[in-house]
């Protein structure tokens, strides 16, 4: 039996629609090993968030809401994850794989000297023992293990797990006592810079666009990017030869190193489709190449691919995309 504790993700009081996909592992782990789930959420005035995590079938939504947790400051999070996980006897603490789980967990997991397994795409019990598939090597092997003691921590692939559906039966909410002294810490938050305002997360988002090396400058990837993103409600990502030469933030990068994304449309404008890049983008639905090189690696694994320059490609499609 595991009883599973999942972590909520929240930005702003907005939940974080990977947690969906975390408490659809927990709810099917737990249906096979005949445990039950809690969510746990942490910040400051974050009630809401709670309130909405009510109808997806958790025995509890546990909330840990204080004024020292009003920034996810990592060490703090993680000593609040310790004391719930060690007071209430989980078998395993889940997140949806992201930079705040990949920032807080495994603090918490040292915290309790438990093991960790990051990437997971599936799991199933055999002869009493939980079993784990997870990814290795940017996606091209599936690794199948398992792992000691206990305590698990995981993080999970959200696009492995479709997301959990509201029920009608609504799960209490239990506050978490904290005592000022428990969350005192040597980090103390100094701010966080701001991504392109106004447009979705690219993991989150149902239409990403992306750039390539094909854009050669802040300018037009703004004009051809984010217009063609803008035209469909959509995410503006870039690949690495962006990144590296200037032209787009870190934070835009997707890839092996960079954001793992699973829209329902990726949109590859002027990338060659080099493995590092599709480590990133496979997981998506549909995936559409515009390229000027036939030859482009991208167009092996394009579902639909243009043989374009993006100069004049872009802005004709983003022009007929507008109302
Ligand atoms: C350890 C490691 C990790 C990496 N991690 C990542 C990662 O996370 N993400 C990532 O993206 N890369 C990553 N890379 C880099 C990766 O190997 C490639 O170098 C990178 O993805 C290439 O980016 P690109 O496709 O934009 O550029 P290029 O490979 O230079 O391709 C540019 C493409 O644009 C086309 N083009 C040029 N001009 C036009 C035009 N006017 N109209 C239409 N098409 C045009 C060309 O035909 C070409 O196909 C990593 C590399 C390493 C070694």
């Amino acid at each position: 039996m595991a009883n599973i504790l999942v972590i909520a993700e929240h930005d702003g009081g907005q939940l974080k629609l990977a947690t969906l996909a975390a408490v659809s592992f927990a709810r099917q782990v737990a249906a096979d090993t005949g445990g039950t789930f809690d969510i746990l959420v942490i910040g400051e005035t974050v009630g809401a968030v709670a309130e909405s995590l009510r109808p997806y079938g958790a025995a509890n939504v546990l909330l840990a809401d204080h004024a020292q947790l009003q920034h996810p400051v990592a060490d703090r999070y993680a000593r609040v994850i310790e004391a719930v996980a060690q007071s209430r006897g989980y078998g395993i603490v889940v997140g949806a794989a992201s930079t705040f789980t990949k920032d807080i967990l495994p603090r918490a997991a040292a915290l309790l000297d438990a093991g960790m397994l990051s990437d997971v795409v599936g799991a199933h019990q055999e002869a009493g023992e939980l079993i784990f598939k997870r990814v290795m090597y940017a996606g091209n092997v599936i690794a199948t293990v398992t792992l000691a003691g206990d305590l698990k921590f995981l993080t999970i692939r959200p696009a492995a797990f479709a997301p959990a559906v509201a029920g009608s039966e609504t799960s209490p909410v239990v506050p978490i006592p904290l005592a000022t002294d428990q969350l005192s810490s040597f980090a103390e938050y100094g701010g966080r810079e701001a991504k392109v305002a106004g447009r979705p997360d690219s993991t989150e988002a149902r239409v990403v666009v992306s750039g390539g090396r094909a854009i050669k400058n802040a300018e037009d990837f703004e004009r051809l990017i984010g217009g063609l993103a803008d035209a469909l409600g959509g995410a503006v990502g870039s690949s690495r030869a962006l990144v590296d030469s200037g032209i787009t933030p870190n934070s835009l990068q997707i890839g092996q190193t960079g954001k793992i994304v699973a829209p329902d449309l990726y949109l590859a404008v002027g990338i060659s489709g080099a493995i590092q890049h599709l480590a990133g983008i496979k997981d998506s639905k549909v995936i559409v190449a515009i390229n000027k090189d036939a030859d482009a690696p991208i167009f092996e694994v394009a579902d639909y691919g243009l043989v374009a320059d993006v100069y004049t490609a872009v802005p004709e499609l983003t022009a007929k995309l507008k109302p």
